[in-house]
């Protein structure tokens, strides 16, 4: 097999998501209310979701079919390539084999629409006119406000300011799919009017833009629903088409992965990469390594606390069990700015805690080292984001140099990088420092955590 390119027809396309939560080796955590610290019941989260979406969240069914109207948009892009990097290798001089998926085949250029496209189709469904989101540069705003364009489900978008006016392209993107697009934070809402009257300057955050979103939707009186693009475990499912088809595809290429690699922020991508290899290795038995690749300044996996914290900054969002760098975490102003959430998805964190998944932190100049290295071999500028993972693939190549072991090893490509030239600007212009998150800092915000009596 010397294909450069392993192709899968559309009539390969998986019918089916992969649930994890029916082979969870631990068992599920409650989530909890903000307010009371008991657990949440499905009313509190249908006034953000609607119930078929919460009904997912919840289920233990192993495979959830893929409506036939989400396989059709799926088909705009979908089976996605997987590649054998063999320019890579080459310049590696590796006895390794690399292979990568590659989500940045899809129009907004990154993995998100997967998911996008699927909660689109299930709020309408669920009869939701309108939904509202955040989004920080812009990624997870594109990728929902082409979903909603295809729905014809109305769309605001709630975007970090600073982004907003030194990102313009993502956001034109979205108003070319006829989002509503705010630089956050706005006067809509009490918690923008507030964090305004403290601050009239403020730069947002995506904390600040998560609440705006989540505030209109839950005082809409049930005419607007709140979209999130990570985290949440049925997000996380809706990605594993990534990680099914990449199945199919090493099998054509005749060769089963010793590792499979992904990078992680809420860790969407990551999971619906690695997941189908965890139902091999818990059904099947079928060993795989499976890492996770973060930043080292944002490392909640390699040194978070796994407990329970809020799922967002204001302490409004509902309270899971997870690697947490705690919910008063400000995040350092890296480039890769879809790895900067304070905490991990709980199934993500269960199975690091559990031993079945391994953290690494990567600084962001050896990531973009590697994305450049990467470039140069195969063509594909990645997204920072992406980065990090390529950075575990190559540090694992090389070791198999140094030791000539010939293993295999397949990372998720969860998008390009075309809008984020101004971060390999600065990056090849030797502007971009590295930041090791204190540990002092860590400590301190582990005195806000909650106190949970769990
Ligand atoms: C948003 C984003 C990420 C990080 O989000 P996850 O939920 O952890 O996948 C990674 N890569 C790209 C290209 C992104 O757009």
């Amino acid at each position: 097999m010397d294909e450069t390119k392993i192709l899968l027809s559309e009539k390969d396309m998986p019918k089916a998501w992969y649930n994890i939560n029916a082979d969870m080796p631990v068992p599920p955590q409650p989530v909890l209310h903000p307010g009371t610290m008991e657990p949440v019941t499905p009313d509190f989260l249908a006034v953000l979701f609607p119930m078929n979406l919460i009904l997912q969240e919840v289920s233990t069914e192993r495979w959830i079919e893929i409506p036939e109207p989400v396989r059709d948009i799926y088909r705009l892009w979908r089976p996605t390539p997987m590649y054998r990097a063999r320019r890579l290798e080459k310049a590696l001089d590796t006895p390794a084999h690399i292979y990568y998926k590659y989500e940045g085949a899809s129009p907004v250029g990154s993995h998100k629409p997967n998911t996008a496209v699927a909660q689109a189709f299930f709020n309408k469904e669920a009869g939701t006119k309108a939904l509202t989101t955040e989004t920080g540069a812009g990624q997870w705003g594109s990728a929902l406000s082409m979903a909603c364009n295809f729905f014809d489900i109305d769309l605001e978008v709630y975007m970090v300011k600073v982004s907003y006016f030194q990102k313009p392209y993502r956001r034109i993107i979205m108003e070319n799919f006829g989002a509503h697009v705010f630089a956050s934070p706005t006067d809509h809402t009490n918690y923008g009017r507030s964090v305004l009257a403290q601050n009239p300057e403020s730069p947002g955050s995506l904390g600040i833009a998560i609440s705006e979103a989540v505030e209109v939707a839950a005082t809409s009186n049930g005419t607007k629903k709140y979209s999130l693009g990570s985290v949440l475990g049925h997000v996380l499912m809706h990605q594993t088409i990534i990680g099914l088809e990449s199945l199919q595809q090493m099998e054509i290429a005749g060769e089963y992965p010793d590792m499979v690699i992904g990078c992680a922020g809420g860790g969407s991508n990551f999971a619906g990469f690695t997941y189908p290899f965890l139902w091999k290795k818990f059904t099947e038995g079928k060993n795989v390594r499976v890492i996770a690749a973060e930043p080292a300044s944002c490392p909640s996996i390699t040194r978070g606390r796994y407990a329970f914290d809020y799922g967002d900054t204001a302490a409004m969002a509902p309270i899971v069990k997870m690697h947490t760098l705690g919910h008063t975490f400000v995040p350092p102003g890296i480039h890769a700015g879809g790895l900067r959430y304070h905490g991990m998805a709980p199934s993500v964190s269960a199975l690091v805690d559990h031993g079945d998944i391994e953290g690494r932190a990567i600084p962001q100049t050896a990531a973009f080292e590697a994305a450049v290295q990467f470039a140069r071999a195969e063509g594909i500028i990645p997204a920072p984001e992406t980065a990090h993972a390529i950075r575990v693939a190559i540090d694992e190549a090389l070791k198999c140099k140094a030791s000539g072991e010939k293993k295999v090893i397949a990372f998720n490509l969860s998008g390009h990088g075309h809008f984020d030239m101004m971060a390999y600007e600065a990056y090849l212009h030797g502007k971009l420092e590295d930041y090791e998150y204190p540990q002092a800092a860590i400590e301190e915000a582990m005195t806000h955590l909650p106190q949970v009596a769990m």
